[in-house]
């Protein structure tokens, strides 16, 4: 990553844009980078959309790049007027067209609407569907519907404008809506070997039961410089918050009242002032343990699987007691009682 004048590390332009156009979910994932449910809101009103998605394209063109701007969630299709409108809005604006869109094909209940809905989307310029399949999802969805929405997508769109999150698993698919714990268990143990997923939100809260854990110092060390200024990849969210890469509930600033030229400059200048990424930043989630120390954090004796985990269980912490609160949230990328509750209860499945 680059260096400024003064030696210190530079913030990358943003070129990869992610719109989390809500945090409700269908599905409850054990492994959701944020803690995206039934019961979470957090929409992008449309306006809201369509400004975020302007500021994201002159930001790119004031350093000479273009922006690649993808709908994400929750589950972005939960409400699909809203997800049209602001298709047709942004096409109409004239801005870039969406790079593509994630989701878990929960809608894909029936032939004719599955079709009728990727043919609007091809005619709105969507260039890539992003199709989740893996154990987690598949908890929760039905796999006939991945199946559904996969093949009609390679129809209407083109086999290379389809993507499967994960190939192996759409390949020798499981149906896990009805599994017990024991055969879940069995299920995810292998997934996660093959496939290393983020350690952020409800990742982190579940899946570290899979993985082997050590000391906090093991992660001494380990910086974060790149993954929050190095990275050319932010998610903002519906409240217009904006995160660094996949470090999802690490709020680098706020576009509702700015623009995204204009926070970018603001963290460019000043992330030292944000206690949270100047931790990050300089020492990784060790420093940012070190730092929450001071504030009551103990260590738990169980151990974290990796960096992120640790970072993640320290802004739990943080986020619960209410300290830094303008850069650490908002609340549906941390765990609540229910979640905890289940957490404690539960072996990860
Ligand atoms: S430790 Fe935290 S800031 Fe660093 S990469 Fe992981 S989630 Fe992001």
């Amino acid at each position: 990553m680059g260096l400024t004048n003064t030696g210190q590390p530079e913030l990358a332009c943003w070129e990869f844009a992610g719109l989390l156009l809500t945090y409700w979910c269908n599905a409850r994932c054990a492994f959701c980078y944020v803690f995206g449910g039934p019961d979470r809101g957090g929409d992008m009103p449309m306006e809201r959309a369509v400004k975020l998605w302007r500021g994201l394209d002159r930001h790119a063109a004031a350093n000479g790049k273009t922006m690649r701007v993808h709908l994400a969630g929750g589950e972005p299709f939960g409400d699909w007027p809203r997800l049209l409108a602001i298709l047709q809005k942004a096409r109409e604006a004239g801005l870039t067209p969406p790079d593509n869109i994630e989701t878990n094909a929960f809608w894909a209940t029936d032939d004719e609407l599955t079709r009728a809905r990727l043919r609007v989307l091809d005619g709105l310029g969507l260039r890539m569907l992003v199709v989740s399949a893996d154990v987690f999802h598949q908890q929760f969805v039905p796999f006939e519907r991945v199946r559904r929405c996969v093949e009609t997508a390679r129809t209407v769109l083109g086999p290379g404008r389809v993507r499967v999150r994960w190939w192996d698993f759409y390949n020798a698919p499981l149906d896990l809506t009805r599994a017990g714990e024991a055969e879940r268990r069995q299920a995810f143990d292998p997934a996660l070997r093959r496939h290393q997923e983020r350690l952020t939100g409800r990742a982190a809260l579940r899946l570290p039961h899979f993985l082997s854990r050590y000391p906090a110092a093991q992660f001494r060390g380990e910086t974060c410089a790149k993954a929050i200024l190095g990275s050319r990849h932010v998610h903002i969210d519906g409240h217009g918050n904006i995160f660094p890469g996949v470090c999802s509930g690490i709020i680098l600033g706020n576009a509702v009242h700015a623009t995204v030229q204009e926070v970018w400059q603001d963290v460019a200048q000043h992330w030292q002032d944000n206690p949270v990424v100047a931790a990050l930043v300089c020492g990784g989630s060790y420093e940012l343990l070190r730092r929450a120390q001071a504030h009551g954090f103990q260590e738990s004796p169980g151990g974290y699987a990796n960096k992120c985990h640790l970072c993640a269980c320290v802004r739990q912490f943080l986020f619960e007691r209410h300290i830094w609160p303008e850069v650490i949230g908002p609340a549906e990328c941390y765990a609540d009682q229910a979640e905890q509750r289940a957490a404690d209860a539960s072996t990860g499945v």
